[in-house]
């Protein structure tokens, strides 16, 4: 059984072949403008997938197409009922605009969900049944799997978990509200404070990279520089706490890490458990919570969008 997963961004579009087995097939992508009505933006996307499909010899294989779309959706009636970056989509159904271009069933999932169930699925936690995903990307999104299942909100709206409070009236985010861990423990925030802080401090090995963000402070921080150190230091707090909330209310086997600061790697997995490990409530007592990175990347996405059409 072979499926598409689409993971649909506000720059571009992004899309695989994958089989029930986990093996991807083949890619394909184009760009995404996000001023562009949504009937211009899904029509190139159909074009996109029907030319894509032409001369693949399991064309007839195909079984449907998934859709992560950014946003709130409603899943029964194919629509996406609020899309925050995209707001001349809202009120569209796409699962009706791509099935009629497409002749394949569509079903719709929520990016960030969808991202999560790819690597329950088929990522780093196909062994595992209670999963947290966190992205570290331009904004902070997740997805919780509780029992093997997606837990995916009322109406499927998913679950926003970068926009819980990490400091009472902190950082402006967003959404409206005030010190959410997303405007602490994005890679945009984390961009943006480095930048702030490499200016405050001349002196800072940090201005002797030709750019200077996620990766640099990290990068110095390792290399000893006082002041990456301590932006370092500041951002593993934020994301830790936020992340032991999470794990004091859903008891999670494991908390996924991806996105762009996930690429720090076993280096960001070790400050976060040296972190949470003795903050975790009860925590000699309690069942122990891994903290992992995502094995598929990018690819998450895709991945979960095309899991809709497989069976468990
Ligand atoms: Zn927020």
């Amino acid at each position: 059984m072979i499926a598409l997963g689409v993971d649909i961004g506000g720059t571009s579009i992004k899309g695989a072949a994958i089989k029930d087995d986990g093996t991807l097939l083949d890619y394909f992508s184009l760009p995404m403008d996000k001023y562009a009505s949504p009937e211009m933006s899904f029509f190139e996307m159909c074009e996109a997938i029907n030319n894509f499909l032409k001369d693949k010899d399991y064309k007839d294989e195909i079984v449907g197409i998934g859709l992560g779309v950014p946003g709130i959706l409603d899943k029964e009636k194919g629509i996406i009922k609020y899309s925050p970056n995209m707001p001349l989509w809202d009120g569209f159904n796409i699962v009706d605009f791509v099935q009629k271009r497409t002749h394949l069933p569509v079903k719709i999932l929520n990016d960030a969900s969808s991202a999560a169930l790819g690597e329950a699925r088929f990522g780093t936690g196909k062994n595992f049944h209670n999963i947290i995903m966190i992205t570290l990307g331009t904004g902070v999104g997740g997805g919780i799997i509780i029992e093997d299942e997606l837990f995916d909100g009322n109406e499927g709206a998913g679950a926003q978990i970068g926009h819980s409070i990490v400091e009472l009236n902190g950082r402006q985010c967003s959404c409206g509200r005030k010190g959410c861990l997303e405007a602490y423990a994005s890679a945009t925030a984390l961009n943006k404070e480095t930048n702030e802080q490499a200016k405050k401090h001349p002196e800072s090995l940090l201005n002797k990279y030709p750019g200077i963000g996620c990766k640099e402070v990290f990068d110095a921080a390792r290399k000893g520089d006082p002041t990456s150190i301590k932006v370092v230091d500041e951002y593993i707090k934020y994301l830790s706490e936020g992340i032991l909330n999470f794990c004091n209310i859903f008891r999670p086997e494991v908390i996924l890490l991806s996105g762009g600061v996930a690429n720090e790697g076993q280096y960001l997995v070790d400050r976060v458990t040296e972190y949470i490990k003795v903050r975790d409530y009860g925590y000699k007592h309690s069942p122990e919570v891994l903290i992992k990175i995502g094995a598929l990347g990018y690819d998450a996405g895709k991945y979960g969008a095309a899991s809709l059409f497989f069976k468990k």
